[in-house]
């Protein structure tokens, strides 16, 4: 039996899953064209709601990548920030003087960009830091930090699929949508 509070069939469409992967194409140019052709990249996959973002946008690098996946959670069963970033795994190799991609799925407060950019900045002295979301919910924030580069604006909604949950649920969905109020 499933518990879940939200049905699939309430789900309205914000971001299809056409104008995510064209938005991709642009977004993985951009962001490559910032590198030296023939110079690594190590990508930084903020799990779990980036997992589909971020592989997706590694496929259309041409630059060698290396991969790595960090654990951060501020959410937790809520549909607002609880402000209370749990950073659950930040294993990472040393990064001095690599180039770094940090990719996260939303800004929302702004408060998980913030904590990671000083953080790796002070912890890892990378050659390039660059920080890239697919969505940034602007009128949301509460620190001052804007992403290097994002894909779509949008309002202050919650909003699930496309690695974006809700309780767990619907990070499977290949687009972005929301549950009206
Ligand atoms: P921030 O620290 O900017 O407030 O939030 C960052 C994290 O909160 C995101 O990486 C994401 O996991 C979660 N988050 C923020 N907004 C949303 C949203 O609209 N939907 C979902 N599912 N998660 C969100």
């Amino acid at each position: 039996m499933i518990l879940l509070d939200k049905d699939i069939n309430d789900l309205q469409m914000l971001i299809s899953e056409a104008d995510i992967q064209k938005k991709l194409d642009v977004l993985a140019k951009d962001i490559e064209s910032i590198f030296d052709e023939n110079e690594d990249i190590y990508v930084i996959c903020v799990l779990k709601g980036s997992v589909m973002f971020c592989a997706d946008l590694v496929k259309r690098f041409k630059n060698n990548i290396q991969m790595e996946f960090i654990r951060i959670s501020s959410y937790g069963h809520e549909t607002k920030s609880t402000n209370n970033l749990q950073a659950i795994d930040l294993t990472l190799p040393n990064l001095d003087d690599k180039n770094v991609l940090i990719v996260e799925d939303i800004i929302d407060t702004g408060l998980t960009a913030r904590f990671l950019t000083d953080l790796f900045k002070i912890k890892h002295h990378p050659k390039k830091l660059v920080f890239a979301s697919l969505l940034n919910k602007k009128c949301a924030r509460q620190v001052y930090i804007d992403p290097d580069f994002y894909g779509f604006e949008i309002d202050d909604k919650f909003v699930v699929g496309y690695g974006l949950d809700y309780k767990g649920y619907f990070r499977n969905l290949p687009y972005i949508g929301y549950f009206p109020d």
